[in-house]
């Protein structure tokens, strides 16, 4: 079992293969298929299994190459899930820099990371597939029929096809260490992403974290919260200086060098937070309704590695139709391995399409991998 630090560029975060790090903590989100009326391909013939029917596509990661890989079998007429352990979708790009400029993909000069997420989904999800969120891959059952079984933290699903787009590992957001006892605030006074504004409007918002999140989350909160309060248990930061001179400029109440001693709450609210100075110990005693915790993810790919894969550099192998070992088991993004392999948003793209036309193949042996041009179709 390994757990380091990693780097990506500029963001660090946790990789481990050890299975029981990292629970899942925000609430499940099973986005059902849309059907017919929001798929606007008059002359395809899409099926949308409910959710715990057989799919002809499940793909796990919801990162730029998942949403591509949804997009294609989308478009190759199959029916898809897509499932992640995050709240979001988006992968690193919506978990570790939403604000960043990205450069280097195609038909973009230059792109917000949060901008590119935003036009995958828009494709990702146009054929209307049904989304799980919240929701970590554990298990996977091979049947006798060609079929697999995906076994999740929640429930189980069953496919005829899987495109592991994993990534780094499934994220979960790294919680504040000994104090399980909040885990049970999750989605009532205890956030790891902000999805919505209205739970802290007029409340007395707690936030831990020196990121780019934390500062953007302070900003748009000050105007409507009660009070917000921001610690961080360095002075150095992790998030942009425009983005620090904003909120130290700000009414919210900055504490560096500040961590959280205890949360008072009565299993629903918070009621009260005590945090100290890691320098002196000194403790202060806080008023507070809501607290977002922003101090980064946990990336685990530990029970991918339990499927029977083939594995190569912490990856997993595939040929160049990005299927593994398993038939009917394609992977692509930054979890696939071959020689030559770059890790990169634009090389993930085309593994997905890559993937994705051959799981077509897979479970219709008759169809042609090359899907003929989108332009030729009325997309
Ligand atoms: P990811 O984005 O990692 O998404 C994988 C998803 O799968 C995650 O959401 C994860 O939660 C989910 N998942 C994994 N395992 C499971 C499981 N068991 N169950 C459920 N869900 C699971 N690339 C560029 O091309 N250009 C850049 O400029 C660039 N800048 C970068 C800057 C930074 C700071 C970082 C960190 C990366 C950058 N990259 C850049 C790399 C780029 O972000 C990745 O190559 C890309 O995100 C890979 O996409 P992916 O969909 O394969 O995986």
């Amino acid at each position: 079992m390994t757990t380091q630090k990693e780097q990506i560029g500029q963001a660090t975060f946790t990789a481990t293969d050890d299975p029981a790090a990292g629970a899942t903590v925000q609430p499940e989100m099973h986005q059902e298929p849309q059907h017919e009326e929001d798929v606007p391909k008059d002359e395809m013939h899409i099926p949308h299994p409910s959710a715990d029917e057989l799919f002809d596509c499940t793909i796990i990661g919801g990162g730029p190459t998942g949403l591509y890989a949804a997009f294609y079998a989308g478009m190759r007429e199959m029916s898809v899930k897509i499932i992640d352990s995050l709240a979001e979708l988006g992968g690193q790009v919506s978990a570790l820099y939403p604000e960043k400029h990205i450069f280097d993909v195609a038909g973009f000069a230059k792109v917000l990371g949060k901008e590119l997420v935003a036009e995958c989904i828009e494709q990702g999800l146009q054929f209307g597939p049904t989304v799980c969120l919240g929701e970590k891959v554990e298990h996977l059952e091979k049947h006798e029929d060609g079929t697999f079984t995906l076994q999740t933290d929640r429930g189980q699903h069953r496919t005829k096809t899987i495109i592991i787009a994993a990534g780094v590992g499934a994220f979960t957001p790294r919680k504040l260490p000994d104090m399980d006892h909040i885990d049970a605030l999750e989605g009532k006074s205890l956030y790891y992403f902000v999805k919505s504004f209205e739970p802290f409007r007029d409340q007395r918002v707690l936030i831990v974290g020196g990121g780019d999140s934390a500062m953007d989350w302070a900003m748009a909160l000050e105007p409507l919260a009660k009070s917000v309060t921001l610690i961080h248990r360095r002075d150095r930061w992790r998030a942009h200086d425009s983005s620090v001179s904003k909120v130290l400029n700000s009414a919210v109440n900055v504490h560096t060098f500040h961590e959280v001693k205890s949360v008072e709450h009565d299993g629903e609210r918070v009621s009260a937070v005590t945090i100290f100075d890691n320098r002196s110990n000194h403790e202060l005693p806080l008023a507070i309704d809501q607290i977002i915790l922003s101090l980064g993810f946990i990336a685990n790919i530990g029970p991918i590695k339990e499927w029977n894969l083939e594995i190569e550099k912490g990856g997993v192998k595939v040929d160049s139709t990005m299927q593994t070992n398993i038939p009917g088991i394609f992977a692509a993004g930054d979890i696939a391995r071959y020689v030559g392999k770059l890790n990169l948003i634009a090389t993930g793209f085309g593994e997905a399409a890559t993937a994705a036309n051959y799981a077509k193949t897979h479970i219709d042996p008759s169809a042609k991998a090359f899907p003929g041009h989108s332009s030729d179709k009325e997309v």
